[in-house]
């Protein structure tokens, strides 16, 4: 097996530094200032290729999960190349159209459906509302016969399959709020189909991110579809069936399994069927095609630790602080011997860390590369501190586009005002 040095191709060490594709980190801190996600098309394209190739000659679409990283640039290379987009808000539609993506691929995940986002997706003719509990399919039943059209939907049901993977990220255990426990999926499709709201299309199944290893997934297949052949001999025949996304990447030393590996024994359960295939795959998508560039503002000397005060912080970057996960750090230029740091962010909180103990050759002022900070990274971050967010980048090839300015403190709070006097 090839052992890349780094968790994408795209990201290359080269006469001046680190470099995404054909554009150096520095000269991107220099323009733009950091922090910065930047994030590479190239790699962007690949990770879609790869889905699209391990899914050639069948029905199937691929729905990129926009809360993975929901940027208009990002967003927009995904609608260039015929995604469709899984949601999780109203807000998230409106970042898809606004991209350019089709409203008659997204599909529409989550537990929360307000009644004001149901009307707008709906309006707007979204693929499918994948729903997860009885009172959201009076819910939609309701505001769909309002508006005098029929939504579609499929169950989300829930497997009771083990992900094995962090408790924070696993959906398809029967203790957890997501989708309709399996034993119930059945009675709550009979309901749904004599809806005259509703038009029954689909089953859906998410079972968690960052999956390492396709059994459970494999396994949940095997359940689903026993699932949709007693619908079919109950007279409710199906159109597509939704495999939800959570295939892992690389952020350190896991080996995830290629896209064409994780669907091998998924695609080997469905031979010989006639449904269309979804899957609402995020991290596998845009993980590894972003980083965040920081620079180091202050090394600290304790007596038992050092520390690297970087310009990135918790607020940019949350996963090391809300799931303990590792990132790889990355001088973008070396300096001098490396000695072993904690790397930390500016904010309040002895939770605010980016990385422990990593040995690190810098200098203050130079620039650190967080690696695999495309997925769950901007779209975590937050204000916390009055700090602006992170602008960001996406490099092709030489060129470098800004799909995001830097937040500036005015528009922090700008919709807020003072008491009256
Ligand atoms: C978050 C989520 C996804 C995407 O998960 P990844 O691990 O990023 O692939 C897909 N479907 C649903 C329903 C989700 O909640």
């Amino acid at each position: 097996m090839t052992h890349q040095l780094f968790p994408t191709a795209a990201l290359v060490r080269g006469p001046h530094g680190l470099a995404l594709e054909g554009v150096a980190l520095a000269d991107i801190a220099a323009h733009q200032g950091t922090p910065t996600f930047v994030y590479s098309l190239a790699e962007i394209r690949r990770a879609y290729g790869a889905w699209r190739d391990a899914l050639a000659g069948r029905d199937a679409l691929v729905c990129y999960a926009v809360k993975a990283n929901s940027n208009l640039g990002v967003l927009s290379a995904f609608a260039r190349m015929g995604a469709g987009f899984d949601i999780v808000s109203g807000g998230e539609l409106a970042r898809v159209l606004a991209a350019g993506g089709e409203a008659g691929k997204v599909v529409f995940s989550g537990v929360g459906k307000s009644e004001v986002e149901m009307r707008q997706t709906l309006s707007a003719g979204i693929g499918c509302f994948n729903i997860e509990s009885p009172s959201e399919v009076a819910r939609l039943d309701a505001i769909a016969r309002e508006l005098g059209t029929r939504a579609p939907v499929a169950l989300r049901v829930n497997p009771d399959v083990d992900a094995r993977t962090h408790p924070y990220i696993s959906t398809g255990l029967k203790n957890n709020k997501f989708g309709i426990a399996f034993d119930d999926a059945f009675d709550l499709y009979r309901d749904a189909a004599a809806r005259p709201g509703l038009r029954v299309v689909g089953i859906a199944c998410h079972i968690g991110s960052q999956l390492l290893d396709p059994t459970p997934m494999a396994d949940a297949t095997t359940k689903v579809l026993e699932l949709v052949d007693r619908l079919a001999a109950a007279g409710i025949a199906l159109e597509h069936i939704d495999l939800g996304g959570g295939v892992g990447i690389r952020y350190r030393d896991e080996t995830p399994p290629t896209i064409a590996e994780y669907l091998a024994p998924i695609l080997a359960r469905l031979e010989g069927r006639r449904e269309a295939l979804h899957f609402e795959p995020g991290r596998s998508l845009v993980g590894n095609a972003g980083v965040l560039l920081t620079r180091v503002e202050y090394l600290k000397h304790g007596e038992t630790m050092n520390f690297a005060v970087v310009d990135a912080a918790m607020n940019d970057l949350a996963r090391p602080a809300l799931y303990d996960a590792w990132h790889e750090v990355v001088e973008v230029a070396p300096h001098g011997e490396p000695q072993t740091y904690e790397v930390v962010g500016p904010i309040c909180e002895s939770g605010d860390f980016l990385a422990h103990e990593r040995p690190l050759a810098v200098a203050e002022g130079d620039l650190l590369a967080i690696l695999s900070a495309g997925a769950y990274g901007m779209t975590m971050s937050s204000n916390y501190n009055t700090r602006g967010r992170a602008a960001e980048v996406i490099v092709d090839g030489n060129a470098m586009h800004v799909v995001r300015e830097r937040e500036s403190v005015e528009s922090l709070f700008a919709l807020e005002s003072r008491l009256p006097e």
